[in-house]
């Protein structure tokens, strides 16, 4: 079966606006910090775009071509970091804006690097299990020259995960010829991955929860949430929210959406998903995707692609916070009719940076030889989430702007400073 885009979605949108949300949000935030013209003209596209062909031998004998990209957005504050995605809809455009928003999120966070995004156009359920190692290999030789621990280091992203990673790195090290832990992160354990890697993104979000739960009041147990995805971060944060007391009364997967008033049972959705995450097959009163947004709630949280809150349903929502779990889910248009409203945006790039977090922990972790516990990487990343949260929330206080100008200024300051001081820009 082919992947489908969450329903409500893309397929009404034209074409993905990704990198025009990007740039318009960018030129606002440069904006508002008074910095000359020249430097966003620097930072609204990659510093380096890569377009690579790969070729894969298919099962049934055949050769295949497929399309992939790695985009680095800014090197002056330390090498790039960011994820590769294997998914139908995966282009150019967007990648780029994807390596934007990866600088901007360790910026915000205090990480020593810059963004990068890679991608790779193709379904991956429609490819056998050989298939998909061979082209995780094949992307990696056709990027090799321009990644690496010290240059550009890669990571998961839609539909990419630990396996992805441990075939990516063994390829790598094939290429240079010695071990190289620290050239891709989100590795199984066994190959010099992170404790708490795999859950990082999805207690980045509670974190960030529990912090808006502080400001607005609302105990987490008073708290009844819309996971839009069911994905890697969809399915832990429904755990994790359950486990808080939270009341989880809706999900979807990208067939469809659940939605119960009186909260969902979790652990029955959690134990009989397919490895897609797909859940909403199982019942007959299963809703679209579109629906399950404009449902009834206190925080709604996409977690599965970009632009599903736009300005067609943005009025229509009825939650009082909204929390980008996902990259780029509320447009431009979309974000001032919810400040119209009322409705507390948290923004991607700050709610969604656990897991680049923990990358950078699983990178030191690389370089010291040194491995930690879980519980000192849960700290550490608790520690990053909520100082930059906080920065975030006083920046937007400071300045009247909403958190999402107020986490883009956050996110360009020191990328902006590192390009200014290596003489980029003046
Ligand atoms: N793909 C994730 C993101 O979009 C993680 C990137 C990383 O760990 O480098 O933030």
């Amino acid at each position: 079966m082919a992947v489908k885009s969450a329903e409500g979605s893309r397929n009404q949108m034209e074409k993905d606006n990704s990198l025009k949300e990007f740039q318009e949000t960018l030129r606002e935030a440069i904006e508002v910090l008074g910095y000359p013209h020249q430097v966003y003209d620097f930072l609204k596209t990659p510093m380096r775009f890569l377009e690579v062909s790969i070729p894969i031998l298919m099962d049934n004998g055949e050769t295949k071509t497929f399309q992939g990209y790695r985009a680095q957005h800014n090197d002056a504050a330390g090498p790039t970091k960011g994820g590769i995605r294997f998914h139908p809809d995966v282009t150019p455009e967007e990648v780029k804006a994807l390596a934007g928003w990866m600088s901007l999120k360790c910026g915000i966070t205090g990480l020593p690097y810059g963004g990068a995004k890679g991608g790779i156009i193709c379904d991956p359920r429609q490819l056998s299990l050989t298939e998909l190692e061979r082209l995780s290999r094949g992307y990696v030789r056709a990027v090799s020259q321009i990644v690496g621990p010290t240059k550009d280091i890669p990571a998961p992203d839609m539909y990419t995960n630990s396996q992805i990673m441990a075939w990516m790195l063994d390829e790598y090290d094939h290429i240079r010829e010695f071990d190289s832990p620290g050239f891709i992160t989100g590795k199984p354990l066994a190959l010099g991955g992170s404790m708490g890697r795999e859950t990082a993104t999805s207690k980045g979000v509670l974190y960030t929860l529990e912090l808006v739960s502080e400001l607005k009041k609302i105990p987490v147990k008073d708290m009844r949430v819309i996971v839009q995805g069911f994905g890697n971060v969809g399915s832990y944060l429904c755990q994790y929210l359950h486990e808080a007391g939270a009341k989880v009364v809706g999900i979807a997967d990208v067939l469809g959406g659940l939605y119960e008033p009186d909260g969902l049972d979790i652990p029955y959705l959690l134990e009989n998903r397919d490895s897609f995450g797909i859940v909403s097959n199982l019942f007959t009163n299963s809703i679209s995707n579109q629906e399950l947004l404009e449902k009834e709630c206190d925080v709604l949280i996409p977690a599965a692609i970009s632009g599903v809150i736009n300005k067609s349903n943005a009025s229509n929502l009825k939650c009082k916070i909204v929390i980008e779990a996902a990259n780029g889910p509320t447009t431009k248009e979309a974000i001032n009719i919810l400040d119209d409203h009322n409705i507390l945006v948290v923004p991607d790039i700050l709610a969604n940076s656990g897991g680049v977090i923990v990358s950078y922990f699983e990178w030191c972790q690389n370089n010291q030889g040194y491995y930690w516990e879980e519980e000192l990487v849960d700290k550490r990343l608790k520690d990053k989430i909520t100082s930059s949260f906080l920065n975030v929330y006083n920046t937007s206080k400071k300045l009247g702007v909403n958190m999402k100008i107020a986490a883009y200024i956050e996110g360009i300051r020191k990328m902006a400073e590192a390009s200014r001081l290596r003489g980029w820009v003046r």
